[in-house]
């Protein structure tokens, strides 16, 4: 993630909505991937960046109705949510008590994911825009069973995470850090974060838009495997078997052994994050160069997560980044580069 310059020279983050420096007010600007300080008493602000005005823009309506949102839009849309809000399909019922602060973690992190995608030039529309090709999110929790009409076979009203067909579904849950620990825990899993909830799920969508119907397809079966095997069987004895005994080799995560379509999004998911915060330590003169080609990626990456790790053991932490990239795994991430480069258009 890059870090960005108020109109007064001050330097602020991505999650700011005001400046400590000036006291103005901020927005991003998904359209130009910066934050930008508001003048003007509204609903349309002048955005102001070090250089002078940038444009018109209104807030979006999670941002002056609820403030879970700090992304503005332009003023002569039709729109009244910013671009990554427009993609919501179904948020937390905002009467129960704590869903509030749920919903504002997910949105946080749901932010950082589309920053993702507008800083890879990687294609997406809304769902509500083409109900074919389209992207949404549902936010939802699981449901109680209503005690007068529950009867001896109710299920349960489970959430699950996942992605079908362009609708990504977020039990809420996962913004609760206890609640996700335990998960962790009890799935074993080396790191369980919402947005690498994110991340991973858009690998499926991805799949989905660059490599089912294309030339692409072919040279990804080489690399992750023959996605023809049935899914859910292969999930139903990745949970009753676990992985193989020396999955390490092969594969970024437990997990990624499941079925080629898991180990496709866990790779897509460690890509984005990889890359993001590689942008982070650039933009924080951290004497991280920004990489030149993949080798150089992946070197500076290892060098930056090993430092990572050190860091977060210096400081009482589990280590920051907890997964060992092996060459079968480094080729995986060099075919997602490979098709991001060619596919994208930032
Ligand atoms: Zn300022
Ligand atoms: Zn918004
Ligand atoms: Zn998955």
């Amino acid at each position: 993630m890059n870090t960005f310059h108020c109109a007064c020279g001050n330097r602020v983050y991505f999650e700011n909505d005001r400046c400590l420096a000036c006291k103005r007010g901020l927005g991003f600007l998904p359209d130009h991937l910066c934050q930008a300080a508001l003048e003007g008493p509204g609903p349309v602000f002048e955005a102001h960046g070090p250089d002078g005005l940038i444009g018109h823009y209104r807030k979006c309506r999670n941002y002056s109705q609820h403030q879970v949102c700090n992304w503005m839009v332009p003023a002569d849309s039709d729109d009244s949510f910013c671009m990554a809000c427009r993609l919501n399909r179904i948020i937390p019922n905002l009467d129960k008590p704590g869903n509030r602060e749920k919903w504002l973690n997910v949105e946080r992190e749901k932010r950082r994911l589309i920053y993702d995608l507008l800083r890879l030039g990687l294609p997406f529309t809304a769902k509500r825009d083409d109900p074919r090709t389209g992207l949404a999110f549902a936010f939802m929790e699981d449901q109680e069973p209503n005690q007068e009409f529950v009867d001896a076979d109710w299920s349960g009203g489970k959430v699950f995470t996942g992605h079908a067909n362009g609708l990504i579904t977020i039990n809420i849950l996962e913004a609760d850090d206890a609640a996700r620990e335990a998960m962790r825990q009890r799935m074993n899993e080396a790191s369980r974060t919402l947005l690498g909830h994110f991340r991973h799920e858009i690998g499926h969508y991805y799949w989905d838009r660059l490599i089912q119907d294309s030339e692409w397809l072919e040279p990804c079966r080489q690399i992750f495997g023959d996605d023809r095997q049935n899914y859910s069987a292969a999930l139903k004895r990745h949970y009753r078997e676990g992985p193989p005994a020396d999955w390490q080799q092969g594969f970024i995560s437990a997990y990624a052994t499941a079925h080629p379509w898991e180990d496709w999004a866990e790779c897509w998911g460690h890509y984005l994050q990889i890359t993001d915060a590689l942008e982070t330590a650039h933009a924080m003169d951290m004497g991280i160069p920004q990489p030149q080609d993949f080798d150089h990626l992946i070197e500076t990456w290892t060098h930056l997560s090993i430092t990572l790790n050190l860091m977060n053991r210096s400081m009482g932490l589990r280590d920051a980044y907890p997964f060992v990239l092996t060459n079968p795994v480094i080729d995986k991430l060099r075919f997602i580069h490979r098709l991001i480069q060619e596919t994208a258009s930032p």
